[in-house]
């Protein structure tokens, strides 16, 4: 079961301008083959799926607890999306155009399929695909395909990254290249825990340290890549069996983290009318809690 919290995972900076083509290349790090959608659902599956689970109930405590940070995750990029968009066209009567700013960005989808937001998609509107999950009930092959998958998830992260500065895209991607590099780490130990081999030898892949993005650092100095959250305050506290010991990159001392960690507020997003979205104007509003009210007997 899950519970959920009205809670981001960090606060996001309001944008001063809008980049929608921007935002349509972060939508490859929300529903690419390497984004967060991706993320979650590989690890929500092999959980669901997961055998032996008290018998190996460190692995199983790690793919479930991981999966509640990545839907965190897909929380995130959604959001971001939608405030880099925010701002591209103008509201008007429909004869003076008022999308004629949307004509010619890169993804349609965001203002005619939906009204200025995220899409279970990609950076070229392809939908994602449960045909990007992994979950071939072997345990070292999952976790090996989750250490791959992490480090595709990184690279896309710094490629977007070098392709805006948007200050919203920036934040975000500073943010996830740290604790993707967390999950890097949690996956190579697990696989060394399960056969000795130390895959972390060879981070980090691509071969460039997240304390080069400016937007990652004050995450790390947070002591953000040394934490993994088990996500739940009574369950998966085993993942202390498997995050213990030094950072193999930094040597700082790791640390678990019962339940979630602190999150911030929550964006909202103003109305647009000339997407007639949401739709509701102020006098719908009126006659809308007057039914309710006559409903309730008032
Ligand atoms: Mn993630
Ligand atoms: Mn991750």
């Amino acid at each position: 079961m899950f519970t959920r919290f009205n809670q981001l995972a960090i606060e996001l900076p309001q944008p001063d301008y809008a980049d929608a083509n921007a935002a349509a290349a972060v939508q490859e790090l929300l529903g690419g083959k390497f984004g967060e959608m991706s993320t979650l659902n590989n690890y929500l599956y092999q959980s669901f799926n997961f055998r032996e689970k008290r018998k190996l109930k460190p692995f199983y405590d790690l793919v479930s607890s991981i999966t509640a940070e990545e839907l965190g995750h897909v929380e995130l990029v959604s959001n971001t999306i939608n405030l880099m968009i925010e701002g591209t066209t103008f509201p008007a009567e429909p004869d003076l155009t008022p999308m004629q700013n949307a004509k010619d960005k890169r993804s349609s989808y965001h203002f005619i399929d939906s009204a200025q937001a995220s899409l279970p998609g990609d950076s070229m509107g392809n939908p994602w695909t449960g045909k990007y999950v992994f979950t071939s009930g072997n345990l070292v092959a999952d976790l090996l395909h989750n250490f791959f998958l992490e480090i595709g998830a990184r690279t896309h992260k710094m490629r977007v990254y070098e392709m805006t500065n948007h200050p919203t895209a920036r934040r975000m991607i500073g943010y996830l290249l740290v604790r993707g590099g967390v999950h890097i780490n949690a996956y190579g130990k697990a696989l060394e825990i399960a056969t000795g081999v130390d895959l972390t030898k060879m981070l980090p892949v691509p071969n460039l340290d997240n304390s080069v993005f400016d937007e990652a650092r004050p995450f790390e100095e947070q002591g953000l890549d040394r934490i993994l959250y088990t996500f739940s305050e009574r369950d998966y506290r085993d993942i202390d069996k498997i995050w213990k010991g030094s950072h193999p990159e930094t040597g700082e001392p790791l640390e678990v983290v019962i339940g979630p960690p602190e999150g911030a507020e929550m964006p909202d997003f103003p109305e647009i009318p000339e997407e007639f979205a949401p739709g509701i104007t102020r006098e719908d509003y009126e006659k809308i809690r007057k039914r309710l009210e006559e409903k309730a007997g008032m």
